[in-house]
């Protein structure tokens, strides 16, 4: 059996009797490698390690980390099927999702090439009489970053190339449930070019979370998860002093106003709902549908969702692969169990599907339900399955309270012909990210993603602009070359003359 390590300092290492997770193939429900999990004193030495390399790597010249960017991106696109593999396999999604995802987050390598840029500062002449005022961006020091199972390169993508490009050392903590990809990227990164020790990959589970949480030598803390955890992640880093960007869970909801196009709509909330087999932060769980359009959906829908193609990630006509594990479709399958119980209305239901060949796969059918209301618990937690509910409303009103009175504030969608409808929607929805006919708006790199609610604890947006203000401190500089002039000592607040 493969045992997968730590990459630290450039190479593969392993600690003396440590614990191992089990990595499992969703589809084939089999244990297919292990992954060591560190201990505290793993996370240390990643940490002097990254403390090492940091002198020089934060005073490498801004373009030269940009050619190490440039050379990143062409290895990435060199390795995409690799890559891919190594996602679908342990994750599940079908390789055509994982190619996309990691395309979405090689725009963050894409964007990160450009920061010479990014970084250029502020300069003022002249502030006070002979006076000038200069402000810089320099890293944090080292960062770290925390990341779920469900994007295995694009979450930790998010990251890190922003961080490194600021002139940081980064130690990553991938999911334990699909760690190979994560190290796949580290190894590319250093044949771009970055010195060993920029880039640290330490496999774990909470003990290296909380020893990377306490360290006092890390300054900066991402984390992309469930909100129980972001919460706890925001709260213990803070603490320890640390800045923490912490993205939690969704409850993504879909409104679909009388007048939208009913087919383009059902298009849209097919692959916003069923694709990752719904394991997407930005997945849509929730559909609205607005006066008399909740019918004509159904009817249209449930065609749709009972001949949905599931298979494993290399089959290439499939749409939707398996759950990650058998424990989270247990859950779903308990939630399908209790939206029955509370009376909402099971349309089409994906409970014991089985794939012949794949017998002990956690495959799972889509799972459509009507009539739910706000207090169920399918409308209440994020399930994060194949599950869309689909909520009546009997107007526009009623449905945007629904989405302003979620705890959660990821993403949220509006279909709809009508242009001041949209525009309304988009201005009072109290959600981080929204789309126009648009079912996943996941923003484009030289934007930021990022919730609101319980979607975000920390008050940077990750990747944009926002990533290069969360990996870095602005220092400002006040200069003066006073030639003969003594004032003599000043005790007042000093005023600009
Ligand atoms: P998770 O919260 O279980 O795990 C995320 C990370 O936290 C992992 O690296 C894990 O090892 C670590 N972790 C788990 N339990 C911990 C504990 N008790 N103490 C400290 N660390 C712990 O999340 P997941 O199941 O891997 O991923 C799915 C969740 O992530 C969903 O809730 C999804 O909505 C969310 N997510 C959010 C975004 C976003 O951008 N907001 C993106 C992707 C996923």
């Amino acid at each position: 059996m493969k045992i997968i390590g730590h990459r630290i300092n450039g190479e593969v290492s392993f600690e003396k009797n440590s614990r191992l997770g089990d990595v499992y193939n969703p589809a084939t429900g089999e244990v297919e490698r292990q992954v060591t999990l560190a201990s505290i004193s793993q996370v240390d030495k990643a940490v002097s390690v990254a403390k090492n390399a940091l002198e020089s790597w934060s005073a490498t010249p801004p373009i030269k980390r940009a050619r190490v960017m440039f050379k990143y991106k062409q290895l990435i696109e060199e390795n995409i099927d690799e890559l891919a593999d190594m996602v679908g396999r342990e994750h599940g999604k079908v390789l055509s999702d994982a190619r996309g995802s990691i395309i979405r987050g090689l725009e963050v390598v894409e964007f990160a090439c450009g920061i010479p840029h990014l970084l250029k500062g502020e300069y003022t002449e002249q502030v006070g009489t002979g006076v000038d005022s200069f402000s810089m961006r320099q890293p944090v020091g080292i960062a770290a970053g925390i990341t779920p199972f469900n994007f295995p390169a694009m979450v930790p993508l998010w990251m890190f190339p922003i961080a490194i490009a600021c002139g940081n050392t980064f130690i990553l903590k991938p999911s334990e449930r699909d760690p190979s990809c994560p190290m796949k990227l580290a190894e590319l990164l250093e044949e771009a070019g970055a010195p060993p020790g920029v880039l640290n990959v330490v496999n774990g589970d909470k003990e290296a979370v909380n020893a990377i949480l306490d360290h006092p030598d890390i300054s900066a803390v991402s984390f992309v998860g469930s909100t129980p955890i972001a919460r706890h992640v925001y709260s213990r880093g803070s603490l320890a002093g640390k800045r923490v960007q912490a993205l939690g869970g969704a409850k993504n909801h879909m409104v679909i106003m009388p007048d939208a196009d009913l087919d383009q709509t059902v298009d849209a909330l097919m692959g916003a709902a069923y694709g990752s087999a719904g394991e997407r932060c930005m997945a849509i769980s929730v559909a609205v549908a607005v006066g008399d359009i909740g019918d004509k959906l159904i009817e249209k829908m449930t065609p749709k969702v009972s001949s949905l193609k599931i298979g494993p990630w290399d089959d290439p006509d499939a749409e939707m692969g398996p759950i990650i594990t058998r424990e989270s479709f247990d859950n779903i399958t308990n939630l399908i169990n209790e939206g029955e119980k509370d009376g909402a209305s099971l349309i089409v239901d994906g409970r014991n599907l089985t794939l012949q060949g794949y017998e002990k796969g956690n495959f799972m059918g889509g799972t459509l339900f009507d009539n739910v209301k706000p207090g169920m618990s399918i409308y209440d937690q994020e399930i994060f399955g194949p599950v869309l509910s689909t909520v009546r409303a009997s107007n526009y009103d009623e449905a945007l309270n629904l989405v302003k009175s979620n705890p959660y504030g990821n993403g949220v969608s509006i279909f709809t012909r009508d242009g001041d409808t949209a525009r309304d929607f988009a201005s009072k929805a109290n959600i981080g990210m929204v789309g126009i006919n648009i079912p996943i708006p996941v923003p484009v790199a030289y934007h930021s993603f990022g919730g609101w609610k319980d979607s975000l604890f920390g008050s940077n947006n990750t990747y944009g602009m926002e990533g290069v203000r969360f990996y870095t401190k602005v220092k400002t500089v006040s200069s003066s070359w006073p030639s003969g002039i003594k004032d003599g000592a000043l005790f007042s607040m000093p005023v600009m003359k």
